[in-house]
């Protein structure tokens, strides 16, 4: 029996994950379920899966869901020390991020401390803080094991190659709802437009990220992180049908790739069996039906937030922290009407040009820097 715990269960990965263990109840178990404010579902979720552990971000919410399950064996906390007990829980075998942002940093490192495995969706924290998890992991001899589609790809495809050195890690990206637009196209372009996506159905924020191509900027760093590579051997690869998950390039030419239908509960799934595979329903490639896969080169320059990421992991230290807090922010402000689809990429730059260069940042400086990054945006946008 694997017993998971999920920081963000009442969201779009964490309720995938809990797709999987309601098929496979037999060798799963559920020990921890948390929101940041989400009780109606948490509260569902409580009832169904019986955790010995929920965890709500928002005090007061937490507060009024203890009261809702008073009739359960269930501890009830919040904040952020929740999240810690949560993530630590001696109950808990493998820890799945599934909660959005840099909030996760604390949880995570926490979870790799007390020696949990993680199946890491969290991709921001890898962003922020993978300077710190990827050696704390293997200090701790703790695997990582990616839930990111495009990751998980990669991941399968270093499946028996551990002796092998990769040349190229071609990351593929479907290019979102605008792919081929003009700048002059996506001034006008709204919330609603860009939380159309192609091809995945997914959180909020990730779909902005998808539509400013940021999301790929992040991958790249994750990418970095998780499979200890140099920048210049991540190419991004614009593949709009979805179908290829990422390939691996090895030296003598050869190149993997992991193939399927676009569906988070197939990496969802490894990640929590690794290294089994399980028979899932997952939908299966009609390869005669969808007729051909195409490729194309990527556009950073119409989309900019791509090449600002790219730049600010080139330059590494606090420069990736900026760059992911001032775009969590900044896609708040855009799904609130408070800010244009172009301003996305315009102030990250403008942030990323306002802070000193700090290398190899620890823990208290990534976090300051978050915070920084925000007020400075608050101030800016003030002016605007
Ligand atoms: P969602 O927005 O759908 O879900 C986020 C989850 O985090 C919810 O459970 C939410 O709770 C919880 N949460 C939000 N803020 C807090 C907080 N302060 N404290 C505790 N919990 C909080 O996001 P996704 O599932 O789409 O994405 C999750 C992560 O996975 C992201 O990092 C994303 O980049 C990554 N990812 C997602 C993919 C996808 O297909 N969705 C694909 C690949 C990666 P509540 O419901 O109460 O707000
Ligand atoms: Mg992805």
């Amino acid at each position: 029996m694997k017993k998971i715990a999920i920081l963000g269960s009442t969201g779009s990965i964490g309720t995938q994950t809990l797709q999987i263990v309601e098929k496979h109840r037999d060798d799963l178990k559920v020990t921890g379920l948390s929101a940041g404010s989400n009780i109606a579902l948490l509260e569902r979720q409580i009832r169904e899966f019986s955790p010995e552990m929920a965890v709500v971000w928002q005090e007061d919410k937490a507060r009024e869901l203890a009261v809702k399950v008073a009739d359960l064996p269930v501890k009830v906390l919040g904040g952020m020390d929740g999240l810690i007990a949560l993530a630590t829980d001696p109950e808990t075998d493998i820890l799945v991020t599934a909660v959005v942002g840099m909030i996760g940093i604390r949880p995570t490192i926490a979870a790799i401390e007390a020696g949990k495995d993680i199946a890491l969706a969290n991709k921001e924290t890898l962003v922020t803080a993978g300077h710190l998890i990827m050696p704390l992991a293997k200090e701790k001899g703790v695997s990582i094991l990616p839930v990111d589609s495009e990751h998980s790809a990669i991941f399968q495809s270093l499946q028996g190659e551990r002796e092998n050195q990769i040349e190229t890690i071609l990351l593929t990206a479907s290019g979102g709802p605008f792919r081929g637009y003009s700048k002059s196209r996506l001034r006008h372009v709204r919330p609603k437009d860009a939380l159309r996506h192609p091809n995945w159905s997914m959180g909020s924020k990730i779909t902005i990220d998808s539509a400013t191509m940021v999301n790929k900027g992040l991958e790249v760093m994750e990418a970095k992180w998780l499979f200890g590579v140099d920048l210049d051997q991540i190419r991004v690869l614009i593949h709009p049908q979805s179908i290829i998950h990422s390939m691996v390039q090895f030296t003598d030419g050869a190149v993997i790739a992991q193939l399927g239908m676009p569906d988070m509960k197939l990496p969802i799934q490894y990640a929590l069996y690794y290294p089994q595979r399980k028979a899932s329903d997952v939908e299966r490639v009609d390869f005669a039906r969808i007729g051909q896969i195409t490729f194309e080169e990527p556009d950073p320059d119409t989309f900019e937030g791509l090449k600002l990421a790219l730049q600010a992991a080139g330059e590494g230290g606090i420069r990736p922290v900026v760059f992911n807090a001032a775009n969590e922010y900044l896609v708040a402000q855009f799904l609130k009407e408070k800010i244009g689809f172009l301003d996305i990429a315009g102030y990250i730059g403008e942030a990323l040009g306002a802070f000193p260069q700090i290398q190899d940042p620890n823990l208290e400086e990534i976090l300051d820097a978050e915070r920084e990054t925000y007020s400075y945006l608050e101030e800016r946008l003030k002016k605007a």
